[in-house]
């Protein structure tokens, strides 16, 4: 059934990281809606086959690419473009009942535009607003305006809410809706799908997730070192301006002598498919992941998860017993972890089909669709009341 709001989604990027798989589900069945994105890329045309009308900034590409620990004075000469892309959403707003900012830095825009044109703004925010990840002044920023023009801030976990808060953030903005995933493809055998993509028989391991210093994929490369039997997938690509990062972790796999047994697969889109292949998921976080994804995705398939101990992890596998906790940014402990989940496949049956049950139960995409649909006719009904 079509939605009868009109919402105007805002995201800073063309690209399509976390935040943007979940405006995806988001935006099903909003035909009218529209999409304003700082940039091209793929995005535009995922977005566009969701049947939205999409508007592009004319003076935001590149944008996204702009660090999120830059300084704010490097962002000076930029100043122009950001009030031009603001007065852009505010003459966008004008068509729509509803604006809701998918990305901190839409949320920055939208907000300032929230000024001039004044409508309910929602902020999905997916980021962990916490001084591992911000700056003083951006997180004052940002929870300034939030506090001054949100209507409703959707965050995905108890976490993300606690940050937002400790950052001042009002209570009262704050809507905890966990990320809602889909049911994977049906079950192929592991040894299948291995041969399917041309992957090795031995022991597998894959890390999924954008490359990023913060991602830790470098921890599980150390911890790789270790362990001279396993092997590993890195899949994921640099998508926010972390090229240099991106070289450095093949540049180590080379000097370690590992490149015959990891593999850099890149932005694939089959990640639920290729996740099946592997004989455990790890998810090396080095700094507190408001959400998580692949955790979920990882449970949803029946494949053990080894994740850091922080932020929502810990609460998406119930304290550990929906996968194995490891301190973060430890690559001994790392390693420890996946020679003991290795070593026992089947001990580990228990866990699994808790996992499952537990990402079913919990982080279904109706759920979370419903929640949000909720929260976007209510603001609609209080705005036509
Ligand atoms: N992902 C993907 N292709 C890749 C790597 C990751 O589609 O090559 C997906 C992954 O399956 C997950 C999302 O990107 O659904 C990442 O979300 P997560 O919450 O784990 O991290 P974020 O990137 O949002 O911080």
């Amino acid at each position: 059934m079509m939605s009868a709001e009109r919402v105007l989604f805002v995201d800073h990027t063309g690209q399509i990281g976390g935040a943007e798989l979940i405006l995806l589900d988001v935006v099903e069945g909003r035909e009218r809606s529209s999409a304003f994105l700082f940039e091209q890329g793929p995005l535009s045309k995922a977005l566009a086959d969701k049947q939205l009308k999409l508007i592009t900034s004319k003076w935001g590409q590149g944008l996204s690419q702009f660090r999120r620990d830059s300084s704010w004075l490097t962002a000076l000469p930029l100043a122009g473009r950001l009030a031009a892309i603001i007065v852009e959403i505010a003459r966008a707003s004008r068509t729509h009942d509803i604006v809701y900012a998918n990305s901190q830095k839409a949320f920055v825009l939208a907000a300032i535009a929230n000024m001039l044109v004044r409508r309910p703004l929602i902020w999905h925010l997916h980021d962990i607003i916490s001084p591992e990840h911000f700056g003083a002044v951006q997180r004052r920023v940002q929870v300034a305006l939030a506090n001054a023009r949100a209507t409703k801030v959707i965050v995905p976990s108890q976490a993300a809410a606690a940050a937002f808060m400790a950052a001042g953030g009002r209570r009262d903005l704050v809507e905890i809706v966990p990320n809602g995933l889909a049911l994977p493809p049906e079950p192929r055998s592991r040894s299948e799908l291995r041969q399917a993509l041309g992957l090795p028989a031995g022991p597998l391991v894959g890390v999924f997730s954008r490359l990023a210093p913060w991602k830790g994929q470098h921890v599980l490369i150390e911890a790789l070192a270790t362990l001279p039997n396993v092997g590993c997938i890195i899949v994921g690509d640099a998508l926010f301006g972390e090229q240099a990062y991106a070289a450095e972790l093949k540049q180590t796999v080379l000097e370690r002598g590992l490149a015959d047994r990891v593999r850099f697969l890149g932005h694939r889109r089959d990640v639920p498919t290729l996740m099946k292949a592997v004989d455990a998921m790890v998810h090396p976080s080095i700094d507190p992941e408001p959400f998580g994804r692949t955790l979920v995705e990882a449970m949803l398939a029946g494949v053990p998860v080894i994740a850091t101990d922080a932020g929502a992890a810990p609460d998406i596998l119930d304290g550990g017993r929906a996968g194995t906790l490891v301190p973060p940014n430890d690559p001994q402990a790392l390693a420890k972890a996946i020679a003991s989940v290795l070593a026992q496949p089947d001990a580990l049956s228990g866990q699994l089909e808790y996992a499952s049950g537990r990402a079913r139960a919990q982080y279904g995409v109706t759920r979370m669709l419903d929640a949000i649909g909720l929260v976007i006719r209510k603001l609609q009904a209080g705005a036509t009341a």
